[in-house]
């Protein structure tokens, strides 16, 4: 069986051998060595300030709007996983919905000001496959406005903009290492920030509000991830290259040989360093996309309807219309991409979906 995404795992024997300093020391979790070695690696391999891992990539987002004191309405994307809405309702925010850009599927930033109103507090935009929103613009709309950013930036892990890490722009970043994510630690996620000050709120926060061992700062939640995610995590890093060198392999192979005549594929931004997390495409009717699941199901291939449906139609989110998420949402399907999949596969399913375009 083909899944839309295989999690990269190393061998047994190098996750055993560095969860060994946990289990000698017996202590597997509060922030033990090996989750600050695993922070230490990642803030140097990706260029960032300061970083706290978390337990997932969805605790993250409700710490970053606790952390920035938001209320009332949040401008976001309809075109997201529904962590990034869920979020704000749960947070007692309205989301609101901004339509997105239909080449590059982040949010259209020449809309955003026409939804802001007294009560606008933040922009939450997901940079969508790995591919950044217009990071420049939302921060001049959000200095004009005086509200914050956060980006979720849970498909951007390795990603930088104008030669600079993506996590590095808007007030608070976040991002997953769930096992389906480029880099990993099972389940997992993390918050950035570049600020110090949202930095030490943010990591209070994550730690039950704790300041010391027997004094709080104020409320906290916790959102703290163990020695057995981390060792997961440090043996994964150690082969980041490959992981990054196998899914460019696959990428090229679609780009080779899918009909690019018939199919749509996502724009990446200029000044873009991808990191080839999905490879999306977008046929022309919701009837060509089904046609082709079954054909490629019937092969035992599973690609993903993603991201469906268009977040503003889910009923509890109460979203007005949104003509360009709701049509491609509808019509977008991310094919099989993982590192250790065949580029035989590959072609194999590229030339599939050529054959049978309605
Ligand atoms: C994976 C993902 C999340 C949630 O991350 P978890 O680690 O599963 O909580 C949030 N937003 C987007 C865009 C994602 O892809």
């Amino acid at each position: 069986m083909i899944n839309v995404t295989q999690s990269f795992l190393p061998p047994i024997e190098q996750y055993v051998k560095i969860l060994e300093k946990s289990w000698n020391k017996k202590w597997i979790t509060n922030r033990g060595e090996l989750i600050l070695e695993l922070e230490e690696k990642l803030k140097h391999f990706l260029g960032i300030n300061f970083i706290t891992i978390t337990t997932n990539g969805t605790l993250p987002l409700q710490i970053a709007i606790k952390a920035l004191n938001l209320s009332g309405e949040i401008i976001t994307t309809p075109f997201s996983y529904i962590a990034s809405s869920s979020v704000i309702s749960w947070e007692n925010c309205t989301p609101v919905y901004v339509d997105i850009d239909p080449e590059y599927l982040t949010i259209d930033e020449s809309k955003i000001e026409e939804q802001i109103s007294s009560k606008t507090t933040a922009i939450l935009a997901t940079h969508v496959f790995g591919n950044p929103c217009n990071v420049i613009e939302i921060e001049k709309i959000a200095k004009k406005h005086n509200i914050k950013v956060i980006y979720d930036a849970a498909h951007c892990f390795g990603v930088k903009y104008n030669g600079e890490s993506i996590f590095n722009f808007g007030d608070i970043s976040t991002c997953s290492f769930h096992a389906t994510k480029i880099f990993h630690t099972g389940e997992g996620g993390c918050i950035i920030t570049k600020d110090k000050e949202l930095h030490e709120k943010s990591f209070y926060l994550h730690n039950f509000g704790h300041n010391g061992s027997e004094d709080f700062y104020g409320i906290g939640i916790n959102a703290k991830t163990s020695e057995l995610q981390a060792a997961l995590g440090l043996a994964v890093f150690n082969h980041l290259d490959a992981i990054f060198y196998g899914r460019k392999k696959i990428v090229e192979t679609y780009d080779r040989w899918l009909d690019s005549t018939r199919i749509k594929n996502l724009k990446i931004r200029e000044n873009t360093e991808w990191n080839y997390h999905y490879y999306p495409v977008i046929f022309d009717s919701e009837e060509t996309l089904l046609h082709i699941k079954q054909i490629l199901n019937k092969e035992d291939i599973f690609p993903r309807r993603y991201f469906y449906p268009s977040l503003n139609t889910i009923k509890y989110l109460n979203g007005k219309k949104m003509p360009i998420s709701e049509s491609i949402s509808k019509r977008i399907l991310c094919l099989p991409l993982y590192a250790e999949l065949q580029t035989e596969t590959a072609e194999k399913i590229a030339k599939l979906i050529n054959k049978n375009l309605l």
